[in-house]
């Protein structure tokens, strides 16, 4: 069928496309039983598709949807390991190679207890239409184990690592697969894996994977990527606003690599930061939150944020986490940042945050803000950029430390920040304007699933039925 963007959408055909829709939907739930995770990131990228079908009916002749909801190859195997004292441990490990439509499988490990095979699907499905949105050739796929870091030791991380990686390898390539880190894994756990990967294949591989140490094939920028990323998606909401980050306080969730590198650029563009938190409950520092003490504690004495608390001061007030309640999201601020995890920010939440006069949401984490809660933001008029669009300067600039191993060259701080900046503009200007074409300005949800899924759909129609 010929393409006609200009097609004017009836009222008929924008609900006959939603119960096509819906249907699709339905099949997703039934063949993937119990994987909630995975049933509401496809969910919240299907709502918005149905002008797009209109618009496009080949997408629905060549069956794009059903083939973009099921993953071209699913991974698990054990991951057997021994701990220091010489007991054996069994884990599971994953690796979801989700969509090779616009380049190699791209995306990160995750090692945390609550992996199963729902999660790695429900990042891995984000995952394609976030790199589809950076504009760079990066496939989706995601990663990782239900192995517990935390309480381990250097050598029991290393072996877990290696045992990992003797499973993994034979899937990785430069050109095929390229994992990188996501919650506990950093830059530590990348030198094990990539160490072992090279043992096993004898091949200094550079390109395999992403987070590298900047000695030995990292790019500059990558660590701070993320962070950096969400928060200049932010100050581009704000702009299209005709406001700025300049002034306002800040509330972030999270201390992980994501939540320190949002609080520094936030600080940097002269914000004032005044939260972060962890599972042991969250800080209040009305001064703004001491960067390198944070970084400190978290990344060298690998401590809590109620160590923060101790040492900064007696101004700073810790709350502990009570399992309920709006926690770290009840401190009224102008912008929210939620860097910690997936669904930790509910409606209940974003009516406290919108009490509390906040004007913008970006989501530096995947998932971390429910559907329900999207709607709340939406309908109270706030600017709110979700994960994949506002968290994509990870791994666009893991596709820049890809372009740089690719060419033997590193390049500047700098020139990085510089390339990432251009990024995280370019993505929100394609997720504004395709909002727009749509019928939903400044509805950066829409836009961005629309953005990305033209982009991947395309790619898809024009490689054939594979
Ligand atoms: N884990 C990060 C993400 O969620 C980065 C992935 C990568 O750099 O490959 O996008």
């Amino acid at each position: 069928m010929p393409t006609n963007p200009q097609t004017v959408t009836s009222p008929a055909s924008f609900d006959a496309e939603n119960r096509v829709i819906e249907a699709l939907y339905a099949d997703v739930v039934r063949r993937n039983k119990g994987e909630t995770e995975f049933h509401q990131a496809v969910h919240e990228v299907l709502e918005t598709l149905g002008p797009v079908l209109a618009r496009r009916p080949e997408f629905a002749d060549a069956r794009i949807i059903e083939r973009i909801c099921e993953p071209e190859r699913q991974l698990m195997f054990r991951v057997p390991w021994t701990d220091d004292s010489g007991t054996i441990h069994v884990n599971r490990g994953f690796r979801v190679e989700f969509s090779s439509a616009l380049g190699p499988y791209k995306g990160g490990l995750r090692f945390h207890p609550s992996v199963n095979l729902g999660i790695v699907k429900f990042l891995g499905f984000e995952q394609i239409f976030k790199n589809a949105l950076t504009g760079l050739s990066i496939g989706g796929g995601k990663g990782g184990s239900d192995f517990d870091p935390k309480g381990s030791s250097d050598a029991e991380i290393m072996r877990f690592c290696q045992s990992f990686m003797t499973e993994l390898y034979r899937h990785l390539g430069e050109h095929t697969d390229v994992p990188a880190g996501d919650i506990g894994v950093g830059g530590r756990e990348i030198g094990y894996l990539f160490g072992q990967y090279k043992r096993i294949t004898n091949r200094y591989e550079s390109g395999v994977l992403t987070g590298k140490g900047l000695g030995w094939g990292g790019a500059q920028v990558r660590t701070e990527a993320t962070g950096y990323g969400c928060v200049l998606f932010t100050a581009e909401m704000l702009r299209s606003r005709g406001e700025g980050l300049e002034g306002r306080r800040v509330a972030v969730s999270g201390s992980g690599n994501v939540a320190l590198y949002a609080i520094e650029k936030a600080q940097q563009l002269g914000a004032t930061v005044v939260t972060c938190s962890d599972s042991s409950g969250y800080v209040v520092d009305e001064k703004g939150i001491d960067l390198e003490l944070l970084k400190e504690v978290k990344e060298v004495r690998r401590g809590r944020v109620a160590d923060y608390a101790e040492l900064r001061g007696s101004h700073v007030r810790f709350v502990e986490a009570a399992g309920e309640g709006t926690g770290v999201w009840g401190v009224p601020c102008d912008v929210a940042l939620p860097c910690a995890t997936q669904n930790e920010l509910d409606e209940t939440d974003a009516l406290a945050l919108v009490r509390g006069g906040v004007k913008a949401v970006a989501e530096g984490a995947n998932m971390p803000t429910t559907p329900a809660a999207v709607r709340v933001f939406q309908e109270a008029g706030v600017a709110f950029g979700p994960g994949k669009a506002a968290n994509a300067g990870g791994v666009a600039t893991s596709a820049l430390e890809m372009q740089q191993n690719a060419s033997r060259d590193s390049w500047t701080f700098a020139r990085t920040e510089e390339r990432l900046a251009g990024i995280m503009r370019h993505i929100h200007d394609s997720c504004a304007t395709t909002a727009e074409r749509y019928g939903h300005p400044g509805n950066y949800v829409v836009g961005a699933n629309i953005a990305g899924f033209e982009l991947v759909a395309d790619a898809m129609l024009a490689q054939g039925l594979v």
